[in-house]
């Protein structure tokens, strides 16, 4: 069988085309509708599938952006409410009103809340042409203010919000962004478009200075050729610079800046009503969708890829955490998180003096902007970037005035406001659902109403499908409304040819979390049937989709069985079903030698798992720290690290304030926040005399506290018992035989001379030896090491202030040096001697050595008030 995409392939090659669009997310869908209904002959050309960039990204809303009026940018917001009310006309079973409630803080100064009044005031006055519209179900009432007790009402989760009252205003939500992109792209395959997906530019064809066709390439089999048009537009949003260059062989005269946003999908919150929570150079909202809670989102300057652009492990559990703070009684856990996804807002620089470090994302104006590239010798190219999805159509009619201007014709008049888009012959929705629902009683109700939200009038064809092979009419699971219908529907006549524009964008199966083994079998049956794959082919399909939703499981845990005197090994299982509950499920690998940790976790990070986590004790942490870099570079700089601390001592764990019962790390870790960590550097000479280096977490020390250290490891019997009492025995060992070291210690350019030392510890933490609070001031992110020198005072006197040390007011001893310092070189006085060395609880080797400080150097899982002291 031919399909769709076949013919269409087929037909670029004999037909010569007014306009071809480059991009198939809904400026291009948007351009190319207009133009074919204005009897333009139009290609448009995608490399992936059709809405799977930013506009399968956003936060589905139809809307005139509220905050855009504090930034007064009156126009847009007008712009956007007149466009609010044609895509409620023009796609009424696609775009549905969504209450919002703005919630009024009990501490909200009075100001604020005049503020927002009159913001939404403002909002109504600019809508006022907002219910000329044929379906009522669909009008916006104007702003008004509701009581607590109203909200509560049909809220309950909202309980423990802290609020007085709010305001109601209303908006409108996306059923599905993606299949709106596709209406509209049906709409022009019907007027005539061909419109490919998987079909890349890689080239354009030029006539001196006019840029007259482009070169594509089929993505899935590398199918080359050359299409002409007379005028190109170039609506690739996030890549349109890309392409620029490409065209022009230069850089295009203003950057685009990509600014990251990202989304989540959790348990739901709120059933109602959708809540916006303005915060300060930030908001967030949580949108009811599909039964679910959609939490958007962020604003962030991205310098990356944009292929590559994904949620970090990072990203997400801040976006919780700041989640959590605003919307109290949300207790959003990571576990909770059903999906997730990013897009790239693609923001045209306004001074291009401005640094991409100065410029604020978050504040820059969403209005799009049309390049005529006749000045860059590219005659014939245009440019439509930025802009929202809301603005889309209206960006399409300019462009499309433009190109008739190019093409040297009066434009005719813009149709695409007042024509319905494909699957629309209804005024009121809900009459249209009354209607199919009687005429397919045989089908769950709520099958029909899925079906008609999604295809409108479309639903007959899905439907005569079902009717002809009733198997096709099963839902594909008893948890799914998506019926086998709509997946030979996808591949027949959507032009779906992958699993992922199956699951994504053709329904919204994905888009609500992994469906099971059992849809996925299904659908990848249903199509390989049509598509005729082979098993190899379906197992490849199989594993990209997996891979989006597995993807929030890229948790890597390293266990030391042998920390805590080999406890660790034993409670492991118990420890590992609390994760799994906690997180989700996560890989697992136990260290088997010394040095194995910094092995698994640098495999770990290279593979791609954006969060290890170290379960032992301070050697395992400082091992697995060490994987995070390899040749002197962080592997990823975005990874997380976090700990299940079982160990002896468990002094960084103290120090980052991290509870010492196993079940509250791990619930912890379900919750936490992000925070960045100094690490230390260090050059030192190794046990086997061979000059190293190596990166450490807490402390490094020498003198006493590395003889003690040695001693102590010989207790492995005594450690899981009392870490403190085998640290004590082996400190008093030590004593037994230690000699004070003179040592010449060069602090910056503040200290350099030769002392005789008991210790000398540069810390970046504050405890060590299983609860010494040697460095009470120590700070892990200051980007400071506090160097405390304990001199050569006598056994006597250390014996009669070590409970000082635990306490950490040893400081205020006359004899004792302390330092803030970014970089020590401690070399023994005399060759005769060792010097031995204490790292994160190890003994990994001598003096001479050299301790550098490293700020923000990799990310950590803390406590989730940011308490870093505890005792
Ligand atoms: C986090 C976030 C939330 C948002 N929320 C909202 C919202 O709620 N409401 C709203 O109105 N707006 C919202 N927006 C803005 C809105 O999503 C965008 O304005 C809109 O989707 C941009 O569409 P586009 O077609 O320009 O870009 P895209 O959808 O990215 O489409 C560009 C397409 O070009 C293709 N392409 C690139 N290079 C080539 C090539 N060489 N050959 C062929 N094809 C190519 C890409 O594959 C891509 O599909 C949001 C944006 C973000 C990032």
């Amino acid at each position: 069988m031919t399909f769709l995409w076949e013919q269409m392939w087929e037909r670029l090659a004999s037909e010569e085309f007014d306009l071809i669009v480059i991009g198939g997310g809904i400026v291009g869908a948007c351009v190319a509708r207009d133009a074919t209904l204005r009897g333009l002959k139009v290609a448009l050309l995608e490399r992936k599938d059709f809405a799977s960039a930013t506009s399968g990204a956003s936060s589905k809303l139809i809307h005139g952006g509220l905050r855009y009026l504090m930034n007064l940018e009156i126009g847009l917001v007008r712009e956007s409410l007149k466009e609010r009310r044609i895509w409620s006309q023009i796609a009424p079973h696609l775009v549905n009103s969504l209450p919002f409630i703005l919630p009024i803080h009990g501490n909200k100064k009075f100001r604020e809340r005049l503020m927002y009044s009159l913001g939404l005031k403002a909002y109504d006055w600019l809508s006022y042409d907002r219910n000329r519209l044929s379906d009522p179900n669909k009008f916006i009432p104007p702003h008004k203010r509701v009581s607590r007790q109203d909200i509560l009402a049909i809220e309950p989760r909202l309980e423990e919000m802290n609020f007085n009252d709010a305001l109601l205003f209303h908006d409108y939500q996306m059923y599905s962004p993606e299949r709106l992109a596709w209406a509209c792209l049906k709409q022009s395959i019907t007027q005539g478009a061909v419109v490919l997906n998987y079909t890349e530019v890689v080239g354009f064809l030029r006539d001196k200075t006019r840029i007259v066709g482009v070169k594509i390439k089929n993505r899935d089999d590398g199918r080359e050729t050359q299409i002409k048009g007379k005028v190109i537009v170039n609506a690739t949003g996030p890549w349109a610079d890309r392409l620029i260059a490409i065209a022009t062989e230069k850089e295009p005269a203003r950057k685009i800046i990509r600014s990251k946003g990202i989304h989540i999908l959790t348990k739901p919150l709120t059933t109602k009503y959708a809540i916006a929570m303005p915060g300060k150079g930030t908001h967030f909202f949580v949108l009811p969708w599909q039964g679910y809670s959609l939490l958007g989102t962020t604003d962030t300057i991205y310098q990356g890829d944009p292929d590559d652009v994904h949620v970090s492990e990072r990203e997400l559990v801040e976006f919780l955490s700041m989640i959590n703070r605003g919307f109290e009684g949300a207790n959003l856990r990571r576990g909770d998180v059903l999906f997730f996804y990013a897009g790239l807002r693609p923001i045209v620089e306004k001074d291009p003096q401005e640094t991409e470090e100065e410029f604020n994302s978050y504040n820059a104006s969403r209005s799009a902007e049309v390049f005529d590239h006749a000045q860059d010798a590219c005659d014939g190219l245009i440019t439509a970037v930025g802009g929202k999805w809301t603005t889309s159509r209206h960006l399409a009619e300019r462009v499309v005035n433009k190109v008739f201007e190019k093409l040297g014709a009066t434009p005719p008049p813009c149709k695409t406001d007042l024509t319905p888009v494909h699957g629309v012959d209804f005024h009121v929705f809900n009459e249209f659902l009354d209607e199919v629902k009687k005429q397919y009683a045989d089908f769950p109700p709520e099958i029909i109403e899925n079906l008609a939200h999604n295809y409108g009038t479309e639903i007959h064809k899905v439907l005569e499908l079902a009717l002809i092979d009733p198997q096709l009419g099963e839902p594909l699971s008893n948890t799914r409304k998506e019926i086998g219908a709509q997946v030979v529907y996808a591949v027949r006549e959507e032009m779906a040819r992958h699993l992922n524009d199956v699951l994504f964008r053709r329904t919204n199966m994905g888009n609500l979390g992994d469906p099971g083994e059992d849809v996925l079998r299904k659908t990848i049956d249903l199509m390989s049937h049509e598509l005729a794959w082979q098993e190899t082919v379906c197992d490849s399909e199989k594993n990209k989709s997996r891979v989006q939703f597995v993807s929030w499981a890229r948790t890597f845990v390293i266990v030391n069985p042998k920390a805590w005197g080999n406890m660790t090994g034993k409670i492991w299982p118990n420890i590992e079903k609390k994760i799994h509950h906690a997180i989700g499920p996560v890989k697992v690998a136990f260290t088997e030698k010394q040095g194995h940790g910094t092995i698994l976790a640098r495999e770990a990070l290279t593979e791609g798992y954006e969060q290890i986590i170290a379960v032992g004790g301070d050697g395992t942490i400082n091992e697995v720290v060490n994987g995070f870099f390899k040749d002197d570079k962080r592997i990823n700089p975005e990874a997380v690290f976090a700990i299940i601390s079982t160990g002896t001592g468990r002094d960084f764990s103290r120090t980052l304030g991290w509870p010492y019962d196993i079940d509250q790390q791990i619930e912890h870790l379900a919750e936490t926040s992000v925070y960045p960590l100094d690490l230390g550097k260090m050059k030192f000479v190794n046990l086997q005399g061979e000059e190293v280096s190596r990166y450490f977490v807490n402390i490094a020390s020498f003198g006493l506290s590395g003889a003690t250290d040695r001693a102590v490891n010989r207790y492995v019997w005594l450690k899981q018992y009392s870490g403190k009492l085998a640290f004590f025995l082996g400190m008093l060992q030590a004593l037994l035989t230690y000699r004070n070291k003179s040592v010449r210690l060069k602090i910056d350019n503040q200290f350099d001379d030769v002392l005789d030392i008991k210790t000398v510890a540069v810390c970046n933490g504050k405890y060590f030896g299983s609860g010494m609070k040697v460095s009470p001031n120590s700070e892990i992110n200051d980007g400071w090491f506090d160097v405390i020198v304990i001199p050569g005072i006598s056994t006597f006197e250390l014996l009669l202030n070590v409970n000082k040390v635990y306490q950490g007011t040893h400081l205020t001893h006359p004899e004792i040096k302390i330092f803030k310092a970014q970089k020590v070189v401690a070399t023994p006085a005399h060759t005769a001697g060792e010097v031995l060395l204490d790292v994160d609880g190890e003994v990994p080797g001598y003096l001479p050595a050299s301790f550098e400080i490293l700020h923000d150097a990799i990310y950590v899982r803390i406590a989730p008030k940011k308490e870093i002291e505890a005792d």
